[in-house]
Order: structure tokens, then C-alpha cells, then sequence
């Protein structure tokens, strides 16, 4: 399946950020019902009733997340989130492990796309007084509900492992959505780089990409001889006026599917433009390239095209020529195309080289 089929956009990285949320809202729930239970049996089932309050809170946000626009999501997120911590630490103390709970919220907010980087660091900012705000007040007064050593304990390992697990869900859940882009955009480069190098009518090389090759051919082998032939159908345009524009593509189809199998190992063969191709030989004299080319000449003559129930033989006349380590690709192709030119004006069906 083409990659193209795939929808890649910026809509499908909010899916993400609402998937962090309503884990995180998962994990919130599950986490205020251990905080419930814990309460109880410490004996303050009374203190458990405004932990059920935000309880409830998080489970309508949760219920609700998918049918409001994913900002006013995260303000509800922040608010249960920075609500929670502020109560927490306000009624349970600075040494409760209360403030664990920030971490995960900023780095939630990091991701949001629709924030600007200053409201990012506005955000940090603003969490950042929170718990000084937080921390001196804790300085100052005693918690509200004071528990016992042994209490205090367990909440502060729930409290611990609860925001581990929430910070560790974000970071998963962003993480595998950006190597899922980052693959997707890979794979959609190299679909677009080979697409913008073929040639769609022939499926063979385009003349940019084999302007390409030649280039980086001669860049790395610059001491090595190679060959280059141009080709161009003969009497194209007849082809086309008697049998029709299609018949004139299945003839340039045909031609392709011969010449890449007639290359095949030896060298590259590209639609240089219209009914004329380019062949490029690496490492070839011009003797080889002339003889791997009169084969070539010989197999188009012979080879028997059918459109529908039309059968069409063509010819071909080429130029070849040799790197002659002066002139520059242009100039060798100038030179193939004149004996090509010179092979139309003798004749055709030829390969001059
Ligand atoms: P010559 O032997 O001198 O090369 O004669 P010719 O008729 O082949 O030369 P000319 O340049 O006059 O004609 C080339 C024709 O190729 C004209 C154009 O309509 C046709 N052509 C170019 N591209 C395509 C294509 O993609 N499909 C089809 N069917 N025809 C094409
Ligand atoms: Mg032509
Ligand atoms: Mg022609």
C-alpha cells in the first residue's frame, strides 16, 4: 500500500496529546481510589469524601474529554492536576510526596501543539511558584490533616510510584508518536525523491534523475572512463498520426521494458525527453557501449509491438560517445546528439559512434 494512502499531518499529533491526557486521567482515577482506600483505613472516612469529590471531577473530565476542543481538555487537566497538588500539600503537608505531581504536568504541557514556546515557559513559569507558593506556606503552617509516620509513609510511596507511572505513560505515548512520525516522513522522502525521479509513462529513470547520477558518478569516479548514447525513435510522430497517441505511449512503454533489460548490470538508461533516451555506461569504452548498443538497435528492429489489435515495428538511431575527460556532461551529450543527428541524416536506423 502506498504511503500516500496514509493520512500525515499535523491533525494526527493532537490524537496523541488527547491520549496522554486520558491516560493520565486513567492513572489520576485509579490513583485517587487507592487514596480513598488508604484514608479509610487509616480511619478518616470523612477525609476521603473531598478525594472523592476530585474523583468524580476526573471521571467526568474523562467522560467528557472527547467532545470538547483538546485546549479547554488541558485547562480541565490543569486545573484537576494543580487543584490536586494544592489541596494535597495544603491539607497533607509539604512531606507527603504531593508535589511529585508537577513534573508530569509540565512536561505534558511541553507537548501541547497549540501553545506558543513563551506560553510554555509561562506555564513552567507559573508551576514554578506554584510549589515555592506551596513549599513557604508549608514553612509557615502546619498541614491540616496530620498523619502518622507509618501513614505517611504509605501515602508518600502511592504518591511516588503514581506520578512515576503518570510522567512514564506521557513520555511513552509522546515518544512512540514521534518515531511513528519521524518513520512515516522517511518513508514518504524517499516515495517523494523516487517519484520525482521517475519518469511515470515509462517507469524509467527521469532526465533529472539521471543528470543526478551521471554527476555523482563522475564526482566520485573522476578518473574513470564511461560512455553515454542518445537514442530517438524514428518516424515517432507517424506512429502517433496513424494509429493514435496511445499506441504512440504502449511503443515508448515497450522500448523501456527492452531497454532495462538490455542495461541490466551494464548500465542506466533514463527518458531523456519525448520519443529519445539516454544510456549511460559506467567504466565503458566506447567500443563496448557501441556494440551493447547496436544490440540494442538490433532487438528494437526486431521487437514486435501490439496496442490493442495493432502491431507496430519502429527503429531507432543512436549517437555514442566516450568520456574524453575534457568536456563536461552537457558537451558529451551535445556530441552523442550530434552523431544521432548525423545517423537521421544518413539513413536512420543506425548507431553512430
Ligand atoms: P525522426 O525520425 O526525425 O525523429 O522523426 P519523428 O517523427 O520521430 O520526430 P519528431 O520530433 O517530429 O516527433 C516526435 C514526436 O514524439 C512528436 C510528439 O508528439 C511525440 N511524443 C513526444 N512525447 C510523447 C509521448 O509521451 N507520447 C506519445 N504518444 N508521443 C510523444
Ligand atoms: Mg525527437
Ligand atoms: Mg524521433
Amino acid at each position: 500500500m502506498s504511503i500516500f494512502n496514509h493520512e500525515f499531518d499535523a491533525e494526527t499529533t493532537p490524537l496523541y496529546f488527547s491520549l496522554a491526557l486520558t491516560r493520565s486521567y486513567n492513572i489520576y482515577i485509579v490513583y485517587f481510589l487507592l487514596f480513598i482506600v488508604c484514608i479509610t483505613c487509616f480511619g478518616y472516612p470523612v477525609n476521603a469524601l473531598p478525594v472523592a469529590g476530585w474523583l468524580a471531577t476526573c471521571l467526568l473530565a474523562r467522560h467528557y474529554m472527547n467532545r470538547i476542543f483538546i485546549r479547554w481538555n488541558f485547562l480541565f487537566y490543569v486545573i484537576i492536576s494543580a487543584g490536586w497538588i494544592s489541596y494535597f500539600i495544603y491539607y497533607y503537608g509539604w512531606n507527603v510526596g504531593g508535589s511529585n505531581f508537577i513534573l508530569p504536568l509540565m512536561l505534558i504541557s511541553m507537548f501541547s501543539l497549540y501553545d506558543t514556546t513563551f506560553n510554555k515557559i509561562a506555564f513552567a513559569v507559573f508551576l514554578f511558584i506554584l510549589r515555592m507558593a506551596l513549599f513557604f506556606h508549608c514553612q509557615n503552617y502546619p498541614p491540616i490533616y496530620v498523619l502518622t509516620e507509618a501513614h505517611m509513609l504509605i501515602v508518600q510511596v502511592l504518591n511516588t510510584i503514581l506520578s512515576f507511572v503518570i510522567t512514564g505513560v506521557i513520555c511513552l505515548t509522546f515518544s512512540s508518536n514521534l518515531q511513528k512520525a519521524e518513520k512515516h516522513l522517511m518513508l514518504y522522502n524517499i516515495e517523494l525523491r523516487q517519484q520525482a525521479g521517475t519518469d511515470p509513462l515509462t517507469t524509467l529513470y527521469n532526465r533529472r534523475r539521471m543528470e543526478e547520477v551521471l554527476e555523482n558518478h563522475i564526482k566520485a569516479n573522476p578518473y574513470e572512463n564511461f560512455s553515454i548514447a542518445i537514442g530517438d525513435i524514428d518516424f515517432f510522430k507517424k506512429i502517433n498520426d496513424t494509429y493514435g497517441h496511445n499506441c504512440g505511449d504502449q511503443v515508448l512503454k515497450s522500448l523501456a521494458e527492452l531497454f532495462k533489460e538490455k542495461t541490466l548490470g551494464s548500465g542506466h538508461v533514463c527518458r531523456w525527453g519525448g520519443e529519445e533516451f539516454l544510456f549511460f555506461f559506467p567504466g565503458m569504452n566506447l567500443d563496448n557501449a557501441t556494440t551493447i548498443m547496436n544490440e540494442i538497435n538490433i532487438a528494437v528492429s526486431k521487437c514486435i509491438i501490439t496496442y490493442k489489435d495493432i502491431t507496430v515495428h519502429v527503429t531507432m538511431t543512436f549517437g555514442v560517445e566516450e568520456n574524453d575527460y575534457q568536456s563536461n556532461i552537457s558537451e558529451l551529450i551535445k556530441h552523442a546528439d550530434d552523431k544521432l543527428y548525423y545517423g537521421k541524416t544518413h539513413g536512420r536506423d543506425t548507431v553512430i559512434s
